[in-house]
């Protein structure tokens, strides 16, 4: 069977500019500064900046970005830290890491984001941060969460790693509080050639700390005056993603157009139980996924509209199939099914449809149009091939 709509197609994003990537790839191997080197400087400077922070600090990935900053602004042992269940895992594994306590919370059905009432129910006098998600590309609300922190008098420390120069009331994602961590896996909306993650922040001592921390604790060759790790984000894939900074912007906004086009596609299946994500941002939303649920008033399931359209050769995802509570490696924190109902519904219904710049809109249309003819054709329990 042929792919007719793949999920993702990173050759689109790369074969326009294959001959200056190939370019600064060369420029590193003739000066040999693998390690910390120029072209990684030059992109922690430009993502900081585009992100609306001071500093940028570039590490191995974006989970290490979580670890490691959180780490870097006094979060750890002692410390409970607020985050939604529905999230990828490695946002619970990055508090983990730090040796922090994580405080589960669900999330709000319309967007997926993080429900800042449950937030509230959560808080005690050990909280010490909260980390939003803003996940599948879109902020949780600024104005709200700033509110938030303030009341609770406590920090603020952004999962960024879906929302590349997302932006919304104003505020780019990063910029919120006192750190922030994005990742640079390949198909993000900015991706490199590899691993890749960055801690952007406006303070100097965090930034400082981050430093060190990447570097085996040291400001100062072969001089330790705190233990770290070695995580830094290598000077190939800085060069490459310094080349690849100036089109996000480009490639955001080709997301948003497709997804407005799904979105009045589908406007017409709301009533037969096809809710796409809403989005709450306008154009900040920069679409790193495009998710729609299948709700119970659907005439057929999720698991069978994935099958279907597999076989007329569309790829799609499930961000994500089980909540951070229910993961067996976490049974130890305690959480029971029934926990966070609007979390594990969501994870039964969602489905991501391909979104990625340079999908085409007769693909677009291939997809809706399967949607269309599935939703009006199949019935709950029908077989699917
Ligand atoms: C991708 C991702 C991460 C982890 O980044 P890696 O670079 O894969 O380690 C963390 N949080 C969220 C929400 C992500 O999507």
């Amino acid at each position: 069977m042929i792919t007719k709509v793949p999920f993702v197609d990173l050759n689109l994003q790369h074969q326009p500019i294959q001959l200056q990537l190939q370019q600064v790839i060369q420029d590193v191997l003739a000066k040999g500064d693998f390690i910390l080197g120029q072209a990684l400087s030059d992109f922690e400077v430009g993502f900081a900046a585009a992100s609306g922070t001071e500093y940028g600090i570039g590490v191995a990935s974006g989970t290490d970005a979580i670890a490691l900053g959180l780490q870097a602004c006094h979060i750890g042992t002692g410390d409970e830290v607020i985050l939604p269940a529905n999230t990828f895992v490695a946002t619970l594994i990055g508090v983990v890491s730090a040796g922090a306590k994580p405080i589960l919370v669900d999330c709000d059905p319309k967007t997926a984001l993080i429900d800042l009432e449950a937030a509230a129910q959560a808080i005690t006098p050990r909280t010490k941060a909260i980390i939003p998600v803003h996940l599948y590309g879109q902020m949780v609300s600024p104005s709200q969460l700033l509110n938030f922190a303030h009341t609770h008098k406590i920090l603020i420390f952004e999962d960024a790693a879906q929302a590349h120069l997302a932006e919304r009331e104003g505020y780019k994602a990063g910029s919120l509080g006192i750190a922030a961590a994005f990742s640079f896996y390949p198909s993000k909306n900015l991706g490199a050639f590899g691993d890749g993650g960055m801690v952007v922040t406006k303070d100097a001592e965090v930034a400082a700390k981050m430093r060190r921390l990447r570097n085996y604790g040291s400001s100062q060759k072969y001089l330790h005056i705190e233990s770290g790790t070695n995580s830094r984000l290598d000077t190939l894939q800085a060069a490459v993603l310094n080349q690849k900074l100036p089109y996000l912007s480009q490639w955001n906004s080709d997301r948003l157009t497709i997804a407005k086009m799904y979105d009045r596609e589908l406007a017409p299946l709301a009533t037969a139980g096809i809710i796409p994500m809403q989005n709450q941002s306008g154009t900040g939303h920069i679409y790193h996924l495009y998710v729609i649920k299948i709700d119970d008033s659907c005439p057929l399931e999720r698991q069978q509209l994935q099958t279907q359209l597999t076989a007329v050769g569309i790829q799609t995802g499930i961000h994500y199939p089980i909540p951070c509570h229910l993961q067996p490696a976490f049974t130890y924190l305690g959480y029971q099914p029934g926990d966070f109902p609007q979390s594990e519904n969501l994870s039964k219904q969602i489905l991501s449809l391909p979104m990625y710049p340079g999908l085409t809109n007769s693909q677009i249309k291939e997809v809706i149009t399967a949607i269309h003819s599935n939703v009006n054709s199949t019935k709950k329990g029908d077989e699917v091939k």
